[in-house]
C-alpha cells in the first residue's frame, strides 16, 4: 500500500490544502490518508468523493503521527518524508520502489517536528526549492508508479468522466 501521513494540519487555515492532498493522492494512485488532527468536514467531503468517483481511498483522522510510523515500520513498510532538504526524489525513487510495496509518504503543513528527519527511511526533495506538499506529492507518486498511475480504474464509481476535445462529458453508471 501507499498512503499519505499529513502532518500540522489547522483547520482554520488548511482545509484546501489538506483536501486537495487527499484528493491528489487517490486520483494519482495512492490508497488512503492519515491524518493528524481532527476534521471531520474534510473526512466526509474525501470519503464522498470515493462514494461517487470509486476506488477504495480512505481517510482516518485523529492520528498519532509517531504511532503511525512506528506502525507502519513494524509491518515492514518504509517511510518518506516529502522536505526541500532531502535528496533528490531521481536519486532514490527506484530504490524506494524496489524496496516495498508498503510505502508511508509523510507531507507537512507549518513546519514539521525535527524528529520527523530521523525516524524516517528517506528525505526526498522534489527540487530544493520552496513549494507544495500538492505538487511535491503529485510528483512522488508519478516517479514512484512511473506514470501508470493514469491508466487506474476506479472500480465502483457512480460517475466517470468521457474525455472529450471540448465541453463536458461526465457518465453516470
Ligand atoms: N516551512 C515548512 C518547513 O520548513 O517544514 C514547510 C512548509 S511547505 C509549504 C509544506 C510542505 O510541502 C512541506 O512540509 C513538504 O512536505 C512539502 N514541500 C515543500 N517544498 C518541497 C520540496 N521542494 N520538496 C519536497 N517537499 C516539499
Amino acid at each position: 500500500k501507499v498512503c499519505i501521513l499529513r502532518l500540522g494540519h489547522r483547520p482554520e487555515r488548511d482545509h484546501r490544502v489538506t483536501t486537495h492532498v487527499g484528493l491528489t493522492a487517490r486520483a494519482l494512485g495512492a490508497d488512503g490518508m492519515y491524518l493528524v488532527g481532527e476534521d471531520p468536514v474534510i473526512v466526509g467531503s474525501i470519503r464522498d468523493v470515493v462514494e461517487r468517483w470509486g476506488g477504495e481511498f480512505f481517510i482516518e483522522d485523529k492520528v498519532k503521527w509517531k504511532q503511525c510510523i512506528r506502525q507502519w515500520k513494524e509491518r515492514g513498510g518504509i517511510v518518506a518524508h516529502l522536505t526541500m532538504y532531502g535528496l533528490e526524489v531521481g536519486e532514490v525513487v527506484a530504490e524506494m520502489r524496489e524496496r516495498t510495496e508498503d510505502l508511508l509518504i509523510i507531507v507537512g503543513a507549518e513546519k514539521v517536528p525535527g524528529d520527523v528527519y530521523g525516524m524516517v527511511d528517506y528525505n526526498v526533495s522534489v527540487t530544493n526549492q520552496p513549494h507544495s506538499e500538492i505538487s511535491s506529492l503529485a510528483i512522488l507518486l508519478d516517479r514512484l508508479f512511473m506514470g501508470q498511475e493514469m491508466d487506474k480504474k476506479f472500480e465502483g464509481a457512480k460517475i466517470r468522466v468521457e474525455p472529450c476535445e471540448a465541453g463536458k462529458r461526465v457518465i453516470e453508471l
